[in-house]
């Protein structure tokens, strides 16, 4: 096959999606690009409402390099197309007992606001943010976008994560180093934003802690909406064909290899690469035919899916400018909480929030005088068998209510143009499985080897990138995706990466792609 014709379609335009979209066309290939809905993102897509905008989803960007690179792949540089700005606190927590604590990148003030709570928990903050380091350098430098294909690979592993004690919960790390109940709270609540229960998350999430404070938080001006749309443009620049409102019906399959995809009007596209950036048991489910080699690799009796997410989109016709542009509102429950929501499957009356607020940054999302919010309420996925035509709207009320009577007071009155996306919004609109917000549940025995790999392991030129696969959800997880399926592939003279850049990769991506 000569490569340079070689013809890569990619299901799906979430991150992972895009990643993939421009590192396969930076080695030359054909790439077209189908999305279902009428934007490209995913989660990320943005919705407009009478003046006011909001990101649907990600807003926490943590290494901003991974996008850099992939302008960098294609010639460009991010800074000539997107402004992205550090956010300060990174996130503000407000407890059940009415205590706030800002957590953020200047250390000392961090160590005052640590003192607060409880002094002894300074030096475990330094303990922890070491112990993470350690995790970081393994999980995220060495492993996050490699491929991991074999169980060889998997075993060669095991030391280093036994060394980490990846056995351990996020939970068990944190509290390893933090007495205080609150800040114990604030430094678990990472995997959650990965779609994971801190009480059974594997601990090696915990790097998170230490990717926050390499690269900072930031957000992108306009919104990570905006940063979609710059992509979106890089890519029309270099003749990546994009195909929106198409949803891909079935994957076709010739003599045990995806030649192409069928989409629901009837129109077929042939490849020589078929690439699901769509949830991989709704792929393996739904759009692959009756062939013995298209296995599904976790069965559906064993797999845990990920929590669900309510989101309740809305402005106010006046300002609350004390409230940060990441805030983290706590319930009094914690443990108990998330035990409903991810092992009882139970909607419990009570809940914990995030809060994103952008015109804390950004004024653009909402008309002069007023702001811009959404609130995302973890909650079960579906599960549970949760009525949401009936839970959504008392759902809606008693976060108002909540925020209303501690930190957005009068928000009853303020509230306006607000309407929500529940777990079957996130069924219809993504095709997820069972509604879950971030696809399968980061829990140990569904990582690296054993979460959907980025190559099925019987059809070879069938690839998935995105929050179900290796490495996992969030942003700089489903880039690494997109990193470790690049190297599946072999270096091609009609690459447009850098030759420098080539012949540093070169070794590492053809010993991947020959396995
Ligand atoms: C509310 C919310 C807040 C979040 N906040 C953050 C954050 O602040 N920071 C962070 O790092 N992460 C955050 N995340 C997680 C992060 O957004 C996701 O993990 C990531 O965006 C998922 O990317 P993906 O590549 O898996 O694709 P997705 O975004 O899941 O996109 C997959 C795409 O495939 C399309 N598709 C599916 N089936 C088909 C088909 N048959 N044909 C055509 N198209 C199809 C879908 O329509 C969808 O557009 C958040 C997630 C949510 C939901």
């Amino acid at each position: 096959m000569n490569e340079k014709l070689a013809h890569s379609v990619i299901i799906g335009s979430g991150f992972g999606g895009i990643g993939a979209a421009i590192r396969l066309r930076a080695r030359g290939h054909k790439v077209t690009l189908i999305e279902r809905l009428d934007q490209l993102g995913g989660r990320a897509q943005v919705f407009e409402k009478n003046g006011f905008r909001h990101d649907a989803g990600p807003t926490v960007i943590t290494a901003p390099f991974m996008f850099e690179e992939l302008f960098d792949l294609l010639g460009e540089r991010m800074a000539d197309h997107v402004n992205m700005v550090p956010v300060a606190p990174w996130y503000r927590f407000h407890f059940a007992d009415g205590r706030a604590f800002d957590y953020g990148e200047d250390m000392d003030a961090l160590r005052n606001e640590i003192g607060r709570f409880n002094s002894a928990d300074i030096s475990g903050y330094e303990k922890l943010l070491a112990a993470s380091k350690a995790i970081f350098d393994v999980g995220f430098t060495q492993l996050a976008d490699r491929p991991f294909l074999r169980f060889t690979d998997m075993i060669r592993q095991i030391p280093a994560l036994m060394r980490l004690r990846s056995d351990r919960t996020v939970s068990q790390f944190v509290n390893r180093h933090i007495t205080d109940p609150n800040i114990r709270k604030a430094f678990s609540i990472q995997p959650l934003l990965v779609g994971g229960n801190p009480f059974s998350t594997t601990s090696i999430y915990s790097l998170i802690h230490y990717l926050e404070r390499e690269w900072g938080v930031h957000f992108c001006m306009g919104g990570t909406g905006a940063l979609v749309r710059a992509l979106e443009k890089l890519m029309q620049r270099h003749d990546i064909d994009i195909i929106t409102g198409a949803d891909v019906e079935k994957i076709l399959m010739k003599d045990g290899r995806a030649c192409g995809v069928r989409l629901a009007d009837g129109t077929e596209i042939s490849a020589d690469n078929v690439v699901c950036n769509a949830d991989p048991p709704t792929v393996y489910r739904e759009m692959l035919p009756d062939d013995k080699r298209a296995k599904r690799p976790l069965p559906e009796a064993l797999t845990q899916y990920s929590m669900g997410l309510y989101v309740l989109y809305f402005g106010t016709t006046k300002q609350y400018p004390d409230i940060a542009h990441h805030t983290i509102w706590m319930g009094k429950r914690f443990k108990g909480l998330l035990g409903d929501i991810f092992n009882r499957k139970k909607l419990a009356e009570d809940f914990s929030l995030y809060l994103h607020r952008p015109t804390a940054t950004d004024p653009s999302f909402a008309p002069e005088g007023c702001d811009s919010f959404y609130v995302l309420c973890p909650v079960p996925n579906l599960q549970s068998g949760t009525d949401w035509s009936v839970e959504a709207p008392k759902l809606r009320d008693r976060i108002v209510s909540a925020l209303d009577a501690t930190i957005l007071p009068d928000l009853k009155n303020t509230i306006t143009a607000d309407f929500w996306m529940d777990p079957t919004d996130f069924q219809r609109d993504y095709r997820a499985t069972h509604g879950a917000g971030f696809s399968i549940a980061p829990i140990f025995r569904q990582s690296a080897w054993f979460r959907y790999k980025n190559r099925d392991p019987h059809i070879e030129n069938l690839y998935f990138v995105g929050a179900g696969t290796h490495p996992g959800a969030g942003l700089p997880g489903v880039l690494s995706s997109a990193k470790a399926l690049d190297r599946l592939f072999p270096v091609s003279a009609a690459s447009s990466i850098p030759p420098q850049t080539r012949l540093n990769q070169a070794a590492d991506i053809t010993k991947d792609a020959a396995e």
